[in-house]
Order: structure tokens, then C-alpha cells, then sequence
């Protein structure tokens, strides 16, 4: 069971502009920030996930998700991202994050080829650093995160967003 069944979040994916129709909220996931890019322009997606961003929908961003939320990409957030920020030495880690307003004990971060959040507005809220770099930030409905969460057998990000998705939709 994925971490959004766990949390009694109902995930569907959006492929087409159609499966956007009536999401309470949406999750850019990891994976590889161009083909994901790639993949929303060749379906035609980018004027519907803007269309729930601007309905005030909650929006998280993950690892290449933070990235295609960034200003250069789909504009959701302000903030402009380095790919691979952490290095080739340090392709993949694991630490430590505390994630105030999210989850009370720290959480345990997966960093993949992460990146890290380079320049940022001055909406744009500092959730978490490591060694000196935003990896976690907010502005307004969207929240984006140089880490991977479902990869952790702890599910307190997913509740907190799944929550987030229930506030929102019950107009809170
Ligand atoms: N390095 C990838 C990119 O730049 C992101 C990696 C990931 O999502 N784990 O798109």
C-alpha cells in the first residue's frame, strides 16, 4: 500500500487534462524534471495544474517536482532550482530534516540527484536547509522538497499534505 492509501488519500494519475478535473490537490513527483517537463507540455497539461495552483488546490513538489514548480518551469513557485546540486560524490544520501508546520520530530530525507533551491522570492518561505541550502520551502499552496518522502516508511508527509487537500477543499 503507497503512502497516500495509508493516509486515506485517494491518488490518481494525471496523464491527460482530464484527470486534473476535480483533484483536491497535486503532487509533481521525482523521477527526471525534462521528461516530466517534456511529458506536461506534449499532454497539454500545464494550463490545468496552473488552473488548481490559482484555485488555491495545495501543490507539492518532490526532488524533480521541485524543479518543474520552479519559475523557469511551470512558475508555481518562486524560486529557481540547481539540478544535481549535492554532486556526483553525493548522488544519493540520506539526513536528517526538521520540517516545522509539517512534522514535529525530524523526518528522514532521501536526496536522489537532488537539487536544491537556489534563488528565491521573498514569499517564499525556509522550511528546511542542509549545508547551507533551502531544501525544503513554501509559498502559499505550494510546498516543494529537494527529497524524496515516499520512500521512507514514514507517511507523516503525505497525512500533512493529504490534510492540507482536506483544509483546501473544505474552503479553510
Ligand atoms: N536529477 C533529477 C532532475 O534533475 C531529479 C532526481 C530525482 O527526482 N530524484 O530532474
Amino acid at each position: 500500500m503507497g503512502h497516500l492509501d495509508a493516509v486515506g488519500a485517494c491518488g490518481v494519475e494525471v496523464r491527460l487534462p482530464a484527470d486534473l478535473r476535480g483533484l483536491d490537490g497535486l503532487i509533481i513527483p521525482g523521477g527526471e524534471s525534462t521528461t516530466i517537463s517534456m511529458g506536461i507540455e506534449s499532454a497539454g497539461l500545464a494550463d490545468g495544474i496552473r488552473d488548481l495552483h490559482a484555485a488555491g488546490r495545495p501543490i507539492l513538489g518532490t526532488c524533480a517536482g521541485m524543479i518543474v514548480a520552479d519559475r523557469e518551469h511551470l512558475g508555481l513557485i518562486d524560486i529557481t532550482t540547481r539540478r544535481n546540486a549535492f554532486g556526483r560524490q553525493l548522488a544519493s544520501f540520506e539526513d536528517e530534516i526538521e520540517l516545522p508546520g509539517i512534522a514535529e520530530a525530524p523526518v528522514r530525507a532521501v536526496f536522489i540527484r537532488a537539487p536544491w533551491v537556489e534563488q528565491l522570492g521573498g514569499s517564499v518561505e525556509v522550511l528546511a536547509e542542509l549545508r547551507g541550502h533551502p531544501v525544503a520551502v513554501r509559498q502559499a499552496n505550494v510546498t516543494a522538497l529537494s527529497f524524496h518522502p515516499e520512500l521512507v516508511g514514514d507517511d507523516r508527509i503525505h497525512r500533512w499534505f493529504a490534510a492540507e487537500c482536506g483544509r483546501a477543499e473544505a474552503g479553510l
